[in-house]
Order: C-alpha cells, then sequence, then structure tokens
C-alpha cells in the first residue's frame, strides 16, 4: 500500500466513500504525496511523454498560429500569453523562440503561467528566465486584456465526477473500502445532471468536470471583452463516453487504484462540454491541425540538418504528433476566439 492508500483508506473509513473527484484531486495534488507534487512525470524517464517533449515543432505551430491570431486581430500593444499547466516549460519556451521574429508580438506580451507543482514551477522558471514569466494562482485574476492562451494536456488531470445509470436513475461513482484495500461502488442516492445525457440507457457511464467551468469561464470573459484565442489540446472527444478514468506509469496502463499518487491519473476531455455553446469556435484533430499549419514543409526543413538516429528520431517525432494511429486523431484542439475575429489558422 502506499502512503496516500493508507491515508485515503483511514479517510472513507471515517468518512465514508470518497467521489472520483476527490480521489483524483488527492491522488494528483496532495501536497506531500500527490503525483504532480512529488516527481518529474515527464520524459523517457517519466511516466509519459507530451506533445512539445517529442519535438519542438509542436511548441514552433502552436506559436506560429497564436502570432498569426495577434497580427489577424490588429496587433493590439498589449496582450496576456497564458499557459494553463505548463510542465516543463518546454512549450512556451518554443512558442517564444518561434515567434521571436514577429514584429511586436513580444513587446506585447505578459507571459503568465498557471501551475499547481512548486517543482515544475521552479524548473518552469529556469526554461523561461529570460521573458520574465507571472505565475498566477486564481485564474479569474487573469489580468482585463486581449488573452492567448494555450494548455496542452491539463484539462485531462482535473478531477472528473464519474455517474452510472441503473433503474432509470444516475448514481454517482465512490470508491470505499472492501477487506481493507480501495474499490469502486455507486453511491445509494440517484443524482440529477447535465441534460445531454438524459436518453442514455440503463449501464451508461458518464463524466462530468465542473473543475474546468472556472477556467472557461475566465477564458470565454476576456475573449467576449478583449479578444485574443484560446488553444485547448488533449485526448478527448466531442461529448463524454463511457468511463475513461486511466492510470499511466511507466509508460504503460495500470489499476487507477492500484497505486495512489505513484501513477498519473487522467480522463478523456470532453470537448463539447468545454465549448459550451460559445459562438466563435473551431474544433479539429492534432493531425489535421498541424498538417494545416505547414508540419510536413517544417519536419522537411529541420531533416536537412539531420543524419543517422536523430534523422531516425525527428521522422518518427513528426509521425508521432500526427498519425492516425498515434496523437494525430486521439488528440482534439479546440480553438475558442472572441466573437468578431477572423478564424485561427490551422482549421
Ligand atoms: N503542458 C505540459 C504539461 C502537461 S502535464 C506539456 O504539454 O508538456 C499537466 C500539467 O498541468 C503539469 O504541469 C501539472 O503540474 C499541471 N496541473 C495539473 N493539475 C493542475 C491544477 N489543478 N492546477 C494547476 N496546474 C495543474
Amino acid at each position: 500500500m502506499t502512503p496516500l492508500a493508507a491515508l485515503l483508506a483511514d479517510r472513507i473509513g471515517h468518512d465514508g466513500p470518497m467521489t472520483v473527484a476527490a480521489y483524483m484531486a488527492e491522488c494528483l495534488l496532495h501536497p506531500g504525496h500527490g503525483y504532480y507534487t512529488t516527481r518529474p512525470p515527464f520524459g523517457a524517464k517519466g511516466d509519459f511523454i507530451t506533445a512539445p517533449e517529442i519535438s519542438q515543432m509542436f511548441g514552433e505551430l502552436v506559436g506560429l498560429c497564436l502570432a498569426q491570431a495577434w497580427l489577424d486581430q490588429g496587433a493590439p500593444a498589449r496582450v496576456t500569453l497564458a499557459e494553463l499547466g505548463p510542465g516543463r516549460g518546454t512549450l512556451m519556451a518554443d512558442v517564444l523562440r518561434a515567434t521571436r521574429a514577429v514584429p511586436g508580438f513580444h513587446a506585447a506580451l505578459h507571459v503568465m503561467l498557471h501551475e499547481a507543482s512548486p517543482a515544475l514551477r521552479a524548473e518552469q522558471a529556469r526554461t523561461l528566465a529570460g521573458y520574465t514569466p507571472e505565475w498566477i494562482g486564481d485564474i479569474g485574476n487573469l489580468p482585463e486584456q486581449p488573452l492567448f492562451l494555450i494548455a496542452n494536456e491539463f484539462f485531462d488531470a482535473l478531477p472528473i465526477h464519474q455517474y452510472v445509470k441503473q433503474a432509470g436513475r444516475w448514481h454517482e461513482r465512490v470508491i470505499g473500502l472492501a477487506e481493507g484495500k480501495l474499490t469502486f461502488g455507486l453511491a445509494p442516492d440517484g443524482t440529477r445532471f447535465d441534460s445531454r445525457f438524459a436518453q442514455d440507457p440503463d449501464g451508461s457511464v458518464v463524466e462530468t468536470c465542473p473543475a474546468a467551468a472556472p477556467y472557461m469561464r475566465a477564458i470565454k470573459e476576456r475573449l467576449s471583452r478583449h479578444g485574443g484565442l484560446a488553444l485547448i489540446v488533449d485526448y478527448g472527444g466531442w461529448r463524454s463516453k463511457g468511463d475513461t478514468l486511466q492510470a499511466l506509469k511507466d509508460h504503460a496502463y495500470s489499476d487507477p487504484l492500484a497505486e495512489p499518487g505513484r501513477a498519473d491519473l487522467t480522463a478523456h476531455v470532453d470537448f463539447e462540454a468545454l465549448a459550451g455553446d460559445w459562438p466563435a469556435q473551431r474544433y479539429t484533430t492534432q493531425g489535421a491541425f498541424l498538417t494545416a499549419l505547414g508540419i510536413d514543409t517544417r519536419a522537411a526543413r529541420l531533416a536537412q540538418a539531420l543524419s543517422g538516429d536523430a534523422l531516425e528520431n525527428h521522422i518518427a517525432a513528426h509521425r508521432r504528433l500526427t498519425g492516425a494511429t498515434e496523437m494525430g486523431s486521439l488528440f482534439k484542439v479546440l480553438a475558442l476566439t472572441g466573437p468578431d475575429a477572423p478564424p485561427p489558422a490551422g482549421f
């Protein structure tokens, strides 16, 4: 049993079963035992690898998309460039490097990062030392100015609730104890929620992510008042379908209840729930997005300077980011702009 499993078992013994959302929040962000708070999760030695860690091309193309939107919206003199969950700071560093030559863009930027892990904040400070970033705790405090925002694999880490339909009623999935071990069960009382799922048959599982709401509210408020562009990249789809809670350890899937605090826990992102009825939205796959932004040309250009293993790795990275059986179709991109903005590049 991990130390966190023991703590949670104690708590459940005392207070009764806990929701999947409460469990996820403890596993990821518990100050002493949480996954993000206690270990460097990324890269070949970590448990998973993200698009910006696979290739610099990802951040470069995201940067060009953001800078093009800034130009298309009249190159406003002061804007926020924000990232949610910046990890090691690699994506933001690539965005900034790729946009250095866009006249006036860097002078207009105020770089703001939202990061829960103190260890990762320190790493971001080292990676982005030249750009004087500011860390923002409460997303509601984003400045009142145009907002250009990127979030890659951030929303999948926010705690979700799960509900299972039985005899016409939705019951929340909870985590209790059986013979001293963490185990899934259902709350006895039925709950009412999201009318999108009213017609789903018995046995259906749906997930909701109320933790995403304050982020989307803050983003949409800035976009509607001041313009900008928010790019949200993650795995998931249009509408929640089934049980997508997953644990990842050493690049392999594991039982989400087996090692709380030691495995990454995520759920697929429901992009429909994030977008809501926002009028200026675009949605596509990561593969289509990167291809439309010119990843093939960029990859060929970078390949010219490479040979041997470095060239092989570069070709594999290109395929991994865009391939239909790799990240290209599992990962989606949602773009939101202000109501009057021209559509962003890449869609
Ligand atoms: N965007 C980076 C890292 C993705 S991993 C990349 O693409 O490589 C998820 C990131 O979100 C980590 O930096 C993690 O510490 C952060 N994070 C997770 N939950 C968070 C929360 N509730 N609030 C703020 N940051 C969070």
